[in-house]
């Protein structure tokens, strides 16, 4: 784990000693999604890497769709990625690029195998082809297509690409060795048909290369130095080596492979969050409460804290399990300096104030110099700074004879320790205010209180009370003058094995990510509460961020925050529980 600027893991070590060395004169990435999904927080982390070296060392970054499996992608996810890295607040070279803007070449390349003997087309069916090629630690077998000529395996080709095979009747295969102990090397398929409309290249191809065979080309093709990818390729850098070679690349790229991104109660698979979308559990790709970008951001989750979180996890190579808090500890840390404050009440308690109109009318008089305030048509405007560091300027409180406050601020009953109001300790200051003093509280029939009356001490506006100590201070909000809100509060979307209650039953016909899925769903991941906001923020407009005093971080939601029906998004809880190293 590191947080100095100078940035010290492997893959960083080995661009600055091929740039010492002269092996490379710049470097160059790519960042290289399929798009049949929205990116996630673990593609956060292949991104912050793959142009962060970029920029750390004067190279560029391509963006690159690996787009080769056409049923499963679609421009939808094209477009969602592209706005995604942008937003993450990085720029690729040139335009955007495709597997697919390359299959003229890939095609001539896979014909250019052919010709050498390095590939063949092979008409065993799914089930052959599987069982012939053996597990690891029995070898595969040879295709009885294996030593067709030339001619015939180009004839058989061309006839795959004119559409004259239907899907499963033929692929072309790597010639390699089929008894490699590697299972990647046991003739690698490289091209299969499929009758499937392109959304970028349309109709034009029936036969579309495999990814293990157009990654590693695309690659050479635009001259990346140092293609980073996750671990579990590690097995396939001997075929990405093996086919660079075979088509005649003199300096080709090199393959690294660093460990994914894993974070506890999160889901790192475009696979299961489609599932999650599917299933109709989250209201979409962007719901709050997913780990993707979208889901992020709509979160209110800034991109440096993002990027802070990325670098702070760091890339190494061995797998683990990252603390969820840890990203709450970022996005919080980008927060803590620039986010205004404002006084919202989530569940709301009337208190009347009874000698409001005698109180404040002598304001004047007995306010200090800390405390600026107006009294107009019966409302006390309280000028307050919206944050510590003044830079971020004033905002106008109104204080009226009926305010809120948190039903959790009294208690009939209080656990020990409880330092808020009760009928034993009636007295707390208002945040910006008044001392205030609970006189009675009003039940309804079933027991719970509705409503408190109360005094305020006049002599507090800015000031502390004579004679007694006041211990705690409370958030309030006008009921004259708040604004009724929509606040949502989350939790995880997911629960961990250890925490999951009750199972619920198996459905006939659901696949195992459905199952798993089911069985983990928090039920409290999402918990609305009719708020009311102080006036400054119901103005907020969509994305802003504010610091709910004594809550949380909040966010205007962008979908469908107004200023008349004012939306917020929970961002993250104000206390650590989470120490960094
Ligand atoms: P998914 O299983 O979610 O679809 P993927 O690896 O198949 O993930 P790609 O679109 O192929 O998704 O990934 C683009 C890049 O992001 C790849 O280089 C991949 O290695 C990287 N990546 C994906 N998931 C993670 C992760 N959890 N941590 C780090 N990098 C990741
Ligand atoms: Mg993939």
């Amino acid at each position: 784990m590191s947080t100095t600027t100078e940035k010290n893991d492997f893959i960083r070590t080995i661009i600055r000693e091929d740039l010492q060395s002269g092996k490379h004169q710049s470097i160059l990435t790519r960042f290289p999604p399929e798009p049949n999904g929205y990116l996630h927080i673990g593609h956060v982390k292949s991104i912050c890497l793959n142009f962060g070296v970029a920029g750390e060392f004067g190279g560029a970054c391509n963006l690159r769709f690996d787009d080769t499996n056409p049923t499963a992608e679609k421009q939808d996810y094209v477009d969602s990625i592209k706005a995604d890295v942008q937003w993450l607040g990085f720029d690729w070279q040139g335009e955007v690029r495709y597997a697919s803007g390359y299959f003229d070449q890939l095609y001539a390349w896979a014909v250019q195998l052919i010709e050498q003997g390095d590939a063949y087309v092979d008409l065993q069916s799914p089930e052959e082809l599987k069982a012939n090629r053996g597990t690891s630690w029995e070898v595969g077998k040879d295709s009885p297509y294996r030593n067709h000529s030339v001619a015939e395996n180009l004839a058989l080709f061309e006839k795959m690409r004119a559409g004259e095979f239907a899907e499963g009747q033929a692929v072309l295969r790597a010639k390699i060795d089929m008894t490699h102990p590697n299972i990647n090397m046991r003739d690698p398929v490289i091209y299969r048909v499929m009758h499937a409309h392109h959304h970028q290249t349309g109709d034009k191809w029936c036969i579309y290369p495999m990814y293990d065979y157009a990654h590693p080309l695309s690659d050479a093709l635009e001259g990346i130095t140092h293609s980073l990818c996750t671990l579990e390729f590690e097995d396939h850098r001997p075929f990405y080596d093996w086919v660079v070679e075979k088509v005649g690349f003199d300096n080709p790229p090199h393959q690294y492979e660093f460990s994914r991104l894993n974070i506890d109660h999160t889901l790192t698979s475009k696979r299961k969050l489609k599932r999650l979308v599917e299933m109709g559990v989250v209201t979409g790709w962007d719901d709050p409460r997913m780990p993707t970008v979208a889901g992020m951001r709509r979160r209110g989750y800034t991109p440096e804290g993002l990027k802070d979180f990325c670098e702070r996890v760091g890339i190494t190579k061995s797998d683990g399990l990252v603390d969820f808090r840890m990203l709450e500890f970022s996005v919080r840390k980008s927060l803590e300096d620039n986010t205004a404050r404002g006084m919202a009440v989530l569940r709301p308690l009337k208190v009347t104030i009874k000698n409001f109109d005698e109180a404040v009318a002598n304001f004047d008089a007995l306010k200090s110099e800390k405390t600026v305030a107006t009294l107009t048509d019966g409302v006390l405007w309280l000028s307050q700074p919206k944050h510590p560091n003044l830079d971020l300027g004033n905002r106008q409180i109104p204080f009226t004879k009926t305010i809120y406050i948190d039903q959790a601020d009294y208690q009939i009953n209080p656990p020990a320790g409880y330092k808020r109001l009760s009928p034993e300790n009636p007295e707390i200051r208002l945040r910006n205010s008044y001392v205030l003093k609970i006189d009675e509280h009003i039940l309804n029939e079933q027991g719970e209180v509705v409503e408190l009356i109360a005094s305020i001490d006049e002599k507090t506006l800015g000031n502390n009370p004579e004679g007694r100590k006041v211990k705690g201070v409370i958030h309030w909000v006008s009921a004259t003058h708040g604004v009724p809100a929509t606040v949502r509060l989350y939790e995880h979307l997911l629960l961990e094995d250890d925490e999951i209650a009750d199972l619920p039953a198996a459905t006939d016909g659901d696949d195992a990510d459905t199952i798993w899925i089911k069985q983990h769903l928090n039920p409290n991941s999402l918990t609305i509460c009719q708020a009311v906001v102080e006036p400054d923020l119901a103005k907020a407009v969509a994305g802003e961020r504010f610091q709910f005093e004594r809550e949380s971080y909040f966010v205007a939601d962008f979908v469908e925050h107004t200023s008349d029906k004012p939306v917020f998004n929970q961002i993250v809880g104000l206390k650590d529980s989470f120490k960094p190293e």
